[in-house]
């Protein structure tokens, strides 16, 4: 008996397209064969699966609410139930780093006749690392990779000039090719896809020299990649259709960028807003001053109030990063009271002086062994 797709899930009947997203991706988690402990992950992991190609889906999940399984089963087959499903976003959210084709390779087999039509091409992820400056004001960066394209030579068709198609010999235009084999269970026919044609039922009988009838070959290309400003550590672009040309005239698959921000020696990001630390005297600490404390855009000034203490803060409004929605967040100032190491005679005379007005009692030190630092 077949589970109920929504109980396999663990979300009511009701529940909204994003809750029962939420509820995949927190199972699909858990249950992933490569990275779970559970002893039938693999199993768990095609019923949640299949629970969500068709819960996600307006039509199918109206028909499984009408008709229960046989609704679906009636209708659709195992491919149809999953095709138009999206997995890859959140498999890629989830840093599983291969589609969900190869998955089903691996769990059903392959389709059969999924694999006689054409592959789309792979996806491609790149990781540039940019500074904070580069993130703050945004921009464009040049990356260079290597990728499939179309074969230029044949124009992505694989056939050589004047070359014909022909049924592919081996299998006799199905794709397939049906072996039995005898087993102690008995008789067990499997069927493979065609070695000669890859499952295509044809074969060009005179392949393109250039891309050995595959209609792709490999290329360096210079791509230009759009920094968004105030872009975040970690954010993942998606270049639609940048990924490697598929085979035959096959779409191309996406590339996929992954931004890293440095960090920088002077600021530190948290969220949009940027933390800094700046020294100040003591005199300016006891009597106040305006300074200028340095951001991303240059200078900006800050009055710091008479009797600011050592690890105050103070907010810079607007001065941190910008965000996407196209605000600012702030510069947070931390005052850091400086203690000179090396002081002038004069500045010695005025300090035991100010000293001896605060009540200080100051007792010579000289000739005398100091107590060794802690950390
Ligand atoms: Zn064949
Ligand atoms: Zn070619």
């Amino acid at each position: 008996m077949k589970k109920d797709y929504y109980e396999v899930l663990g979300v009511s009947r009701d529940a909204t397209k994003s809750e029962i997203k939420k509820a995949y991706r927190r199972l699909a988690l858990k249950y992933h064969p490569d990275k779970s402990k559970e002893a039938d992950a693999e199993e768990k992991f095609k019923e949640i699966s299949e629970a969500y190609a068709v819960l996600s889906d307006d039509e199918k999940r109206r028909q499984y609410d009408m008709y229960g399984h046989a609704g679906i089963d009636s209708q659709y087959n195992y491919e149809d139930i999953f095709r138009g499903a999206d997995f890859s976003d959140i498999f890629r959210d989830l840093g599983f780093n291969f589609g969900f084709d190869d998955i089903f390779q691996h769990f059903f087999g392959g389709f059969g006749r999924q694999s006689q039509r054409q592959r789309q091409g792979r996806d491609i992820l790149y990781r540039i690392t940019v500074s904070l400056e580069d993130a703050y004001f945004g921009g464009e960066k040049e990356i260079e990779v290597r990728r499939k394209e179309k074969c230029p030579e044949c124009n992505g068709t694989g056939k050589a000039k004047g070359s014909k198609v022909v049924k592919c010999p081996v299998c006799h235009g199905s794709g397939q090719i049906q072996q039995t084999s005898r087993t102690p269970f008995g008789h067990f026919t499997q069927i493979t896809v065609c070695p000669k044609c890859n499952g295509r039922g044809e074969i060009i009988e005179n392949p393109c020299k250039r891309c050995h009838g595959t209609g792709v070959v490999e290329q360096k290309r210079k791509i230009k990649v759009k920094i968004p400003k105030g872009v975040a550590d970690g954010t993942r672009l998606r270049l639609a259709g940048e990924g490697e040309a598929g085979e035959m005239g096959a779409p191309p698959g996406d590339m996929y960028i992954e931004i890293y921000v440095k960090e920088h020696d002077k600021f530190v990001r948290r969220g949009s807003d940027l933390v800094t630390t700046k020294k100040i005297s003591y005199p300016e600490a006891v009597l106040g001053n305006e300074i200028e404390v340095e951001t991303m855009d240059g200078k900006s000034k800050l009055r710091i109030p008479p009797g600011t203490q050592n690890g105050e803060r103070f907010v810079l409004k607007g001065k941190g990063m910008p965000t996407l929605r196209g605000g600012h967040g702030n510069m947070i100032v931390e005052v850091a009271v400086d203690v000179p190491k090396k002081i002038s005679g004069r500045e010695r005379e005025l300090l035991e002086e100010l000293a001896n007005e605060m009540g200080v009692k100051m007792k010579s030190l000289s000739g005398r062994n100091f107590f060794k630092r802690g950390k």
